[in-house]
């Protein structure tokens, strides 16, 4: 069964009050066509007795027209019902005809020759008939009297009865599950609540908590459990964060003092034979230290940590001046970099955005690098900063080797690389993207990335827009973009 919870629980609940409903409806008609026999039979026994009693007197008397008094004490026909009496042999002394409403066809009905009770005769022309048959004085003036009546009256009575019933149960139904559905929705309005607070809880702000109700039920220890499980999960980034952090930074001071000593020795007259291996060991020396200063700000991502500076950015301004200081990269790379000149930022309308200049200008250096890394020689690469009313769009694009469509929900996760073997230069470390991400994060934005492989990709960044008034503008920003 699909749908939530709530509506799972109010049809369960309609389908049980249906069938108890259905299990209290068969028991009331039940009983009360057994009322109704009853009833019918205890009355037509008292009849049978008076009848016996007027029969017994008219032998007695020597009266014969029996047919006459039997009309003019019971009058069986015009009140339809059904007389017969016998003596001890079966033989008939009385026997009415035809009722008035032709109810049934008393031809058909057995002389009381049968069993005493009540009970029912089947196939009495329109319909069934209930019987009494009683034996009254002594021998040898025993006689037999049975007396019936049709079922149908009684049917008609069970029929409105069974109508009633089933408006009664629609009406009560329709009542008990509109007030189940609210009694669920309100048992279940905590679980919105704590839904929404969990969905609330990333590993930026571990150390907030659920609410915890003051009532202690089931929910309340839900929500207890969920916090006990949130402050461990606490425990535990924490722990993983000052690893990175302690690790990044004691690895980060030898790494320069291995880079300053290398440079030193590749400036010094080196023989030959080790020229190559000296340059080897500082290309790897400078990309072990590159992942180092990576894994450094992941960390401090991760840990929330504040920004030493928040202000007002003009985005393209940003873009622009980090696009000409990796202009030169580009034509290394045999690369065309497609982006504003300074003096077309000038004449633009800017695109503002709050947040951290450095990171942000993190961010467009590392996609810019994935986009020489990834676009082969003579291909191109873009930049372009654009608003909407409310967003700053940056977009990087390129003309590279692409990323295949299984890959693409991947790109921005830790250490994922398409294919390791695909960096041509100095094999990257998988962690750019991660870092481009989280900072967006930071700043309230998000990432978004296009591409086909062999044609290029394209990497957007969206971020709040702000008017210009909104923050001062960045002093450092101002040096960056010049
Ligand atoms: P890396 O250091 O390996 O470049 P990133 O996190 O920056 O790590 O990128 C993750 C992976 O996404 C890369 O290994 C690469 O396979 C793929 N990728 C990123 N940018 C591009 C791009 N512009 N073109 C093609 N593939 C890309």
């Amino acid at each position: 069964m699909t749908g939530s919870l709530r509506s799972r629980a109010v049809r369960w609940y309609g389908l049980w009050l249906a069938l108890v409903f259905g299990i209290t409806g068969v028991l009331v008609l039940l009983g009360f066509r057994h009322y109704l026999e009853r009833t019918l039979a205890a009355s037509q026994r008292t009849r049978a007795l008076r009848i016996a009693g007027v029969t017994l007197r008219a032998i007695e008397s020597g009266d014969s027209d029996l047919r006459e008094l039997m009309t003019v004490s019971f009058a069986p026909e015009a009140t339809g019902r059904f007389v017969a009496v016998t003596d001890r042999s079966g033989r008939v002394l009385y026997r009415s005809g035809p009722p008035q409403d032709q109810s049934f066809d008393p031809a058909l009905i057995p002389n009381p020759a049968g069993e005493l009770g009540s009970r029912r005769v089947q196939g009495a022309g329109a319909g069934e008939l209930l019987l009494t048959t009683i034996e009254s004085g002594a021998a040898p003036m025993q006689i037999r009297v049975a007396t019936g009546d049709a079922l149908a009256p009684l049917l008609v009575e069970e029929r409105r009865l069974l109508a009633t019933l089933l408006i009664v149960f629609a009406v009560l139904g329709l009542v008990a599950i509109g007030g189940g559905y609210l009694l669920v929705d309100r048992a279940l309005r905590p679980v919105g609540e704590l839904t929404r607070s969990a969905e609330g809880i990333t590993s930026r702000n571990l150390s907030e908590r659920l609410p915890e109700p003051v009532i202690v039920d089931e929910f309340g220890e839900l929500s207890r459990a969920l916090n006990r499980m949130i402050a461990r999960l606490e425990e535990a980034f924490q722990h993983n964060r000052r690893f990175l952090d302690d690790a990044s930074h004691e690895l980060r001071t030898p790494l320069t003092v291995l880079r300053g000593e290398l440079e030193a020795l590749n400036r010094e007259s080196v023989p030959g034979r080790f020229r190559d291996t000296v340059a080897s060991l500082l290309d790897e020396v400078e990309r072990l230290a590159r992942l180092v200063e990576n894994l450094f700000a992941l960390s401090r991502l991760d840990a929330g940590r504040p920004t030493t500076e928040w202000c007002r950015i003009n985005l393209t301004q940003l873009a622009t001046a980090t696009a000409e200081q990796m202009r030169l990269l580009a034509e290394d790379r045999g690369l065309r970099l497609e982006s504003d000149s300074p003096l077309q930022v000038l004449v633009r309308q800017p695109v503002w955005v709050e947040g951290d200049p450095s990171r942000l200008k993190q961010v467009i250096v590392n996609l810019l690098d994935n986009a020489f890394n990834y676009t082969p020689r003579g291909g191109a690469v873009g930049i372009v900063v654009r608003g909407t009313s409310d967003e700053a769009i940056l977009e990087v694009w390129d003309t590279g080797i692409g990323i295949p469509a299984e890959a693409l929900p991947r790109v921005f996760d830790r250490f994922f690389r398409v294919d390791p073997s695909r960096n041509r230069s100095d094999g990257g470390s998988g962690i750019g993207l991660s870092i481009v991400k989280a900072i967006c994060s930071a700043h309230r934005g998000r990432v978004e990335v296009l591409s086909t492989v062999g044609k290029g990709s394209q990497f957007s960044l969206r971020l709040p827009r702000v008017s210009e008034s909104n923050l001062p503008e960045s002093g450092a920003q101002e040096s960056t973009a010049s």
